[in-house]
């Protein structure tokens, strides 16, 4: 059920300050886009308002800030014809109605002042024209000249005017049409589809970082798969993300067949997706198996084989953020761990042991949890006796890993005697022997044959010298 009491949604008292500069400057003014379609919508009230005025956005953004008890700073875009100021909790965006035209090689078009019409004319899609109107006579009048009501109903993205020459026009709407479509659950009209897949290569005149927020934002999506499977269906996926497509298909050798992955990554997506929002570990989901790809194989014995793709796809993880231009940080080094990673609680599974445990906690160590969040999700048999055991056999595992941690404090795991302890007890100076040292305490702790502790790691300090023909000082 939508939303019809239009003037509750001017029930911010902004909505009140606004019509008041309106009045004071004579201008007709609306509310528009992304925060009338989410009212109507019920999804909350939004916190970015967008304001068009039929004059100068600038002027009504600068005596709406002067009506205001704090009087809030304008940020004026002379280049854009627009202004944004913060007040309270929320961030107005203030234009002028405008008519645009475009040429082939940019996005950015050329702006004239248009009318409230012309400004609905150029928005992109049906659901994001509709306006309602903000003066004293007429507040909380809705203006739908594209039916944006009754498409909200249908569920189905739109665009006002001609799909291709829309798309086209500027091809970033491509991929937000995607994004809607994932974000709200709806379907993209045919025509739409069709106008995206003829015009997907124009997707190139659109810079990496505009294409990253929306595939962020498909990513945090509910279903990030409805996304996904648009983005391959209409054949922009093999632009942004071949690493994705190459995964496609199901190959069959002397009747032996693996699974496509490319459909099993999206399984693993949107199953992440009811655990985590954590944006880089849906996006570990998304590349977890990337590396399968390049190192596919089949022998007679052995049938398919992926080896080694978890290393593989951790370097390729690199190679993408780079060409994307996402962070080359922190976030990136996450991904990379858990793509390496990915296949190691899967082992584990079929026998828990302790040692094991304690290993998968000293590497993955602050992360353990997100692995394991990891490859629960990556559990997509369609054997209701396999799910059931395989996911009970990840809650011996997480079991494990808190009694374990409880006991030997493998997180952040500081090797108990010191290099400098080693060199003092021996009377040594730094040589290859320490490290064997302590490599040989590390595992001691890891295989559980001495505890993380300072008295059992000095005694076996002392028996390891001597076997490597130290003298105790
Ligand atoms: P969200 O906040 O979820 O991204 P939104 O609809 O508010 O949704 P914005 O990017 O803030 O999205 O854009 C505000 C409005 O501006 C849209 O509702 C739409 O009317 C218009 N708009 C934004 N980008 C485009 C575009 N590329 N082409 C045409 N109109 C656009």
């Amino acid at each position: 059920m939508l939303q019809t009491n239009y003037q509750e949604a001017l029930a911010h008292p902004i909505f009140k300050t606004i019509q008041q500069a309106a009045k004071e400057l004579q201008l007709d003014t609306y509310v528009i886009g992304g925060f009338v379609r989410d009212f109507i919508l019920k999804r909350g009230s939004a916190k970015d308002i967008d304001i068009v005025a039929i004059g100068s956005g600038i002027a009504l953004a600068e005596k709406v800030a002067s009506l205001l008890p704090n009087q809030p700073k304008v940020q004026v875009f002379k280049t854009y014809g627009t202004a944004m100021l913060r007040t309270e909790d929320i961030e107005v965006e203030f234009v002028g109605a405008r008519k645009e035209s475009y040429t082939k090689d940019s996005r950015n078009p050329i702006v004239e002042n248009g009318s409230l019409q012309d400004d609905q004319n150029r928005r992109d899609f049906t659901i994001n024209a509709l306006a309602i109107c903000l003066n004293e006579d007429r507040f909380g009048e809705l203006l739908d000249p594209f039916n944006g009501i009754a498409h909200l109903k249908e569920q189905i993205i739109k665009t006002p005017l001609e799909p291709s020459i829309t798309y086209s026009d500027d091809p970033l709407r491509m991929m937000r049409a995607i994004r809607f479509a994932t974000q709200l659950d709806f379907k993209i009209e045919l025509e739409s589809l069709q106008a995206i897949t003829k015009n997907k290569d124009r997707i190139k005149i659109i810079t990496k970082e505009r294409i990253v927020d929306e595939l962020n934002k498909i990513m945090m999506s509910p279903k990030p798969s409805i996304g996904f499977l648009l983005l391959e269906q209409t054949g922009l996926l093999s632009y942004i993300l071949p690493e994705l497509t190459a995964l496609k298909g199901v190959e069959e050798v002397e009747g032996q067949k693996h699974k496509d992955n490319f459909y099993h990554t999206l399984e693993v997506v949107d199953n992440i997706a009811l655990n985590t929002n954590n944006l880089w570990l849906r996006w570990a989901a998304l590349l977890h198996d990337i590396g399968k790809a390049p190192t596919k194989k089949f022998s007679k014995k052995v049938g398919w084989t992926f080896h080694g793709h978890e290393f593989v796809g951790s370097k390729m993880v690199y190679k993408l953020f780079k060409r994307l231009k996402m962070p080359l940080n922190e976030k990136m080094k996450f991904v990379q761990k858990m793509v390496l990673m990915s296949s190691r609680p899967i082992v584990l599974a079929q026998e828990v042991t302790d040692s094991a445990v304690r290993r998968l906690v000293f590497d993955a160590g602050e992360y353990v949890e997100d692995l394991m969040t990891l490859c629960e999700a990556d559990i997509t048999t369609k054997n209701p006796k396999k799910f059931k055991r395989y996911h009970n056999n990840f809650k011996l595992v997480r079991n494990k890993i808190v009694e374990v941690e409880e006991r030997d404090r493998i997180r952040d795991f500081q090797p108990p005697v010191s290099g400098e302890e080693i060199m003092e007890a021996f009377n040594i100076k730094p040589c290859r022997e320490i490290g064997i040292i302590k490599e040989a305490i590390k595992e001691a702790i890891l295989e559980g044959e001495i505890a993380n502790d300072y008295e059992e790691a000095k005694e076996l300090m002392l028996k390891k010298g001597k076997e490597l023909g130290l003298t105790i000082t």
